[in-house]
Formats: structure tokens, C-alpha cells, sequence
């Protein structure tokens, strides 16, 4: 039979060995991990910090024992593939613990050696044992043991991507006064303002304290400097700002890399060395929206890359689609799912761009577990192709989300996503569902039956002394109200149609931007052409 060799054994690599090994009874398949497990489940390892999982073992889903026993393949842990001769067809592998060299020879070589957690270098005290990384099962458990050894009671996080959050969240559960720190304005970068601004509020009401737009610029032994001068304390720091394709050894070996800094393969995973595939978090893949070559560092594509790349050593036909980005995380009671791109982004793109947020219900408001969704998509404006999809909400949004990318993959509009029939009933959904009713809006705005800006544009409106009409009640416009906006409330209007101008634009808005739409449509149809919808919440921060 052929052998395999497969660097890495987790996502990529452990995927590349139980797709050979469906496809092929006779194939010898060993995996070389440099670290101490293979098959562990990466995305759950916060997890442990707060016990969700009960114990580090868990995590490990497939031992070398069960690999060899359901696969019939030879798991090497503790070993490194420290060279690859590709004209030889061998690679050098070293034993990680005695540091003795073998070689061993491969008819077809699968890379999947993931990222190595970046640690910035212009943080002084970056190497430091207080300093951890979130990679692996050894890094959790190192970090969960430093901070009851330590009797830590302030930890700091420094990136505000998923995987800081994920830390901060289950650091905060097991009880540290956490700090997040992150040098852009937000975190989360999938996430468009609006939508962003809703997580930060519910990451400070769980008492994690959010420092944005912040550099770190040292750290000690109980705390860390910022570059404005204030300090942080801090018993253990977690260092999640990224990681760095794990190219070394291939680039040694003659694997050319992209642009990205990633291993470029074609639509077959080949690398341009005979015989070598690569999969997972150290290669670039087509971006389906641009088809430019983007590193994505998740899990869907590692794992479906390399059923790829092994169907092709096998015959089987396979075309690389691009990859849309997908994701979703929890942030304490909320979740967030996004795939494509953000408004922001697309923007940055230079594409012309309409977005339509609807704040719907993820069930009918009268079930007991019904939660407020909102929901966000941006679309060409001139075609109505879909860019991006961003939900928040204490329900289950990924639905919501994963339905907009289904369409976005089959190259649909946002006239698709309102026509889509979705199963219906009290408990599941509402008659329109979330996606549908966005569908509807953004097809309305496709067709410029009215115009709106996003609710952060007020702060400049307010400034350039625009006209504002607050339609919301006047109790509630009583008990809190943007400065100049007036009060004329949804069940007045038709009665004060005088106190509205004619003459220049008028914005009107409420507290979820559904009841001003309403106006903002009845007003266009009793000839108010300068009518304009300010869409989104202003109650977003208030809500949850
Ligand atoms: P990895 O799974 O990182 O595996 C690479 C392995 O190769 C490593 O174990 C490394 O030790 C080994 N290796 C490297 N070089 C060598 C060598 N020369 N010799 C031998 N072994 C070597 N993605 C999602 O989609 N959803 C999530 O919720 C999610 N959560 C995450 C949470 C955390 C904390 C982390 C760290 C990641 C998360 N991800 C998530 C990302 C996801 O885990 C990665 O995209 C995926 O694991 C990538 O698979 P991979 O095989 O390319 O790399």
C-alpha cells in the first residue's frame, strides 16, 4: 500500500488520517506530532479554565492508542519533523524527549502543522512564565496550574479576538478579575460597530474590564504597563493576538509560500513540491468574495481541506469553492455568528454597499425563551449579492447566519434571502423569520423605496444640526432622548403631519428603528420625499 506521512496531528492532520484510511485498507499512515497529543479538540480548550470541561483529559478526543486500534494508524507523539528531503521522498524526524533522529520515507506527504501563537516582540517581558498562549492542551493546563500555584486573582488577556474572549470568559467564570486588552478600537473584527458595541457593553456587565485601542507595552511579575503609562494587574498575562503559519521546515525544504506568509497550494492542496499537500491554518486559501489568497484560522476549513487533499491522491474529483468564513462564538449569555464581510470591510474594498440590521425575535415573543436577534446584511447595492451576514442574540443566531451563507454560497440575493420558506412555529422562529424579514428590508433599500443611515451616524447628524424626529413615546422620550432630536411619537404623527418638513431631510428615528421605519414609510407615501430612516438601536446597549 502507499504511505502516508502526515505532519500534525490535530484538525488537519488527524483529518487527512481517517479520511485515508476510508478511502484505503492497505495505506500505512503515520502521524508525526511534535506535541504530547493528537486529535484534541483546539476550540474547547478555554474550557477547561472554568471546568466546563471537568478535566484537561477530555480534551483529548483521539489518544494514539484509539488511533491504532479504530484506524489502524500510527500516531508518533512527542516527535518533530525537523526536515523533508522532497526528492528523496523522506522526512527527518526528531524524538522530541531524547532528541535521537530517524528518517523516514513517504509516497505522499500531508502538512498540517497548524500556527505557532504569536507573541509580540516589542512587548518587553513577552517570554516571561507569567506569559501564556492558548494552543494546545499543555498551554491550558500550564496556565490553569500557574494561577492556583500563584494564588492569582487578576489575569489580563491581551487580543480581542475569539479566541481572547473565549479565554476571558472562562477565566472570569472561574472567578479572576479579568482584563481584556486589545489595540483596535473593538474586538472582534467580524462584527460592524453597531453590532460590536453590544458585546462590549455585555463583556464590562460581566465585570471583564475592556481596554480598547490599547497597546501593552511591558510585562512583570504582577502586572503590565500600557504605552499610556497605566498599569494592569496581573498574576498571569494570556498572549492571543494571532498566530504564524508553522512554515519553517516546509520553506527549508523548498515549499514556496504566498503573499499571506502561508503555504500557497492550488485547488488540489498541492504545494509546489511533488508528492506534498498542505492543509489547515498554515496554507492560504481563495477568498470566495475577492478571490484573493486570505489564511483563515478555522476549524470547517482545516478539517474539509483535508478530506480534499486526500480524495485527490485517491482520484477523486475535487475543486476548491474559496471560503466564505463562517463563524460563531459565545460571549457570556450572548452569541455572535458572522460570515463574509463586514460593512466596514466591504467599504475598505472599495465595493458600493448597502446594509439592512433588522432587530427581529429569534421565537414569538410570547414563548418564556424568545431573546431579541440582530440581525445584519451587506449587499452590493447595486445587484443585491450578498457580502456578509453578523448576528447577535441570546438565542441560537448561528441558525440565522448559517442560513445567509448557505444563500451567499449559492451566489444568491438578498431578494432570495426575503423569499426563502423557513419552517415555521411559535417555539422555533417567528412566521417571517429573522433572515427573511433582513431579506425584505434590504430588498426595499436595493430598490431605493427608502433611504436610511446606520444609528452611529446621529453623533454627526446631531452636530451638523439635522433634523431629528424621535417617534417613540413620549414617556419614553421623557426619560432619556438624543439632545436635539424632537418628539412628535409614532401614535401622534398623522395628527402633526404640519410639524414635519418638506423641505429638508428629516431622520426619524425610535429605540429599535421598526417603529420609525413604519413612519418613514407612511410619510413616503403621503409625499414626504426626504424622509429617513435611522436604522439600528438605540436601546442595543441597554437591552441585554
Ligand atoms: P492545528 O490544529 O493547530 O494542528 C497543528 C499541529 O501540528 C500542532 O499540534 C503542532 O504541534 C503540530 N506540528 C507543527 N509543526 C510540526 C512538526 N514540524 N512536526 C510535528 N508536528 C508539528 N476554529 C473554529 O472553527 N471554531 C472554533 O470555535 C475555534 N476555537 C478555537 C479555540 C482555540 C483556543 C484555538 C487555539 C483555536 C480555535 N479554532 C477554532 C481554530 C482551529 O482550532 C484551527 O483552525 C484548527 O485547529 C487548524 O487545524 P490545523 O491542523 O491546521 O492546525
Amino acid at each position: 500500500g502507499k504511505k502516508i506521512v502526515i505532519v500534525g496531528g490535530v484538525a488537519g492532520g488527524a483529518s487527512v488520517a481517517a479520511r485515508a484510511r476510508r478511502l484505503d485498507e492497505q495505506a500505512q499512515i503515520t502521524i508525526y506530532e511534535k506535541g504530547p497529543d493528537v486529535g484534541f479538540s483546539n476550540c474547547s480548550l478555554p474550557y477547561y479554565l472554568s471546568r466546563t470541561v471537568a478535566s484537561a483529559q477530555k480534551l483529548v478526543m483521539m489518544t494514539p492508542k484509539r488511533f491504532k486500534a479504530q484506524y489502524n494508524v500510527d500516531a508518533v507523539v512527542n516527535h518533530e519533523v525537523v526536515a523533508i528531503d522532497a526528492a528523496a521522498r523522506t522526512v527527518k524526524v526528531q524524538n522530541c524527549q531524547t532528541g535521537d533522529l530517524t528518517t523516514d520515507h513517504y509516497d505522499e506527504l500531508f502538512l498540517a502543522p497548524g500556527t505557532v501563537a504569536n507573541r509580540p516582540r516589542q512587548i518587553a517581558g513577552i517570554n516571561g512564565d507569567q506569559v501564556f498562549t492558548m494552543r494546545n492542551v499543555t498551554d491550558v493546563v500550564a496556565l490553569d496550574d500557574y494561577l492556583h500555584d500563584h494564588h492569582a486573582t487578576h489575569v489580563a488577556v491581551i487580543g480581542g479576538g475569539f479566541i481572547g474572549i473565549e479565554t476571558a470568559e472562562n477565566l472570569t467564570r472561574a472567578g479572576y478579575r479579568v482584563t481584556l486588552i486589545e489595540q483596535r478600537a473593538q474586538v472582534l473584527p467580524t462584527l460592524d460597530d453597531e453590532l460590536v458595541q453590544i458585546i462590549h457593553k455585555h463583556l464590562r456587565d460581566h465585570h471583564v474590564k475592556l481596554l480598547l485601542g490599547q497597546q501593552v507595552t511591558e510585562i512583570s511579575k504582577s502586572e503590565m504597563t500600557l504605552a499610556t503609562g497605566e498599569t494592569v494587574p496581573a498574576t498571569a498575562v494570556v498572549v492571543a493576538a494571532g498566530g504564524t503559519p508553522a512554515v519553517q521546515v516546509a520553506v527549508e525544504a523548498g515549499v514556496t509560500l504566498g503573499a499571506t506568509g502561508a503555504i500557497q497550494v492550488d485547488q488540489q492542496y498541492r504545494t509546489n513540491l511533488p508528492h506534498v499537500y498542505a492543509v489547515g491554518d498554515a496554507i492560504e486559501v481563495p477568498d470566495a468574495l475577492t478571490r484573493q489568497a486570505r489564511q483563515l484560522g478555522l476549524a470547517w476549513p482545516a478539517q474539509m481541506e483535508a478530506r480534499r487533499a486526500v480524495d485527490h491522491v485517491y482520484g477523486r474529483p475535487t475543486r476548491n469553492r474559496g471560503f466564505y468564513g463562517a463563524q460563531c462564538l459565545p460571549v457570556f449569555e450572548l452569541n455572535v455568528a458572522t460570515v463574509g464581510y463586514t460593512e466596514a470591510a466591504s467599504r475598505a474594498q472599495g465595493w458600493s454597499v448597502k446594509s439592512a440590521l433588522v432587530i427581529s425575535e429569534d421565537k414569538v415573543g410570547l414563548m418564556p425563551d424568545a431573546h431579541p436577534i440582530y440581525l445584519k446584511v451587506v449587499f452590493d447595492a447595486l445587484t443585491g449579492e450578498i457580502f456578509g451576514a453578523q448576528a447577535v442574540g441570546k438565542g441560537d443566531v448561528d441558525k440565522q447566519v448559517d442560513i445567509v451563507a448557505t444563500v451567499m454560497q449559492q451566489h444568491g440575493t438578498v431578494e432570495d434571502l426575503g423569499d426563502l420558506e423557513l419552517c415555521y412555529q411559535p417555539e422555533f422562529s417567528t412566521t417571517k423569520n429573522a433572515v427573511n424579514f433582513a431579506g425584505l428590508v434590504a430588498t426595499n433599500l436595493l430598490n431605493g423605496e427608502y433611504r436610511q443611515v446606520p444609528v452611529t451616524a446621529v453623533r454627526d447628524l446631531v452636530a451638523q444640526g439635522a433634523d431629528i424626529i424621535d417617534v417613540r413615546e413620549p414617556g419614553e422620550y421623557a426619560r432619556g432622548h438624543v439632545v436635539t432630536a424632537r418628539n412628535i411619537p409614532l401614535s401622534q404623527f398623522r395628527q402633526r403631519l404640519g410639524e414635519i418638513a418638506h423641505d429638508h431631510p428629516v431622520y426619524l428615528h425610535c429605540a429599535s428603528g421598526k417603529r420609525s421605519y413604519n413612519v418613514t414609510r407612511a410619510l413616503k407615501n403621503l409625499g414626504y420625499a426626504n424622509v429617513v430612516n435611522v436604522s439600528g438601536s438605540f436601546n442595543a446597549l441597554c437591552e441585554y
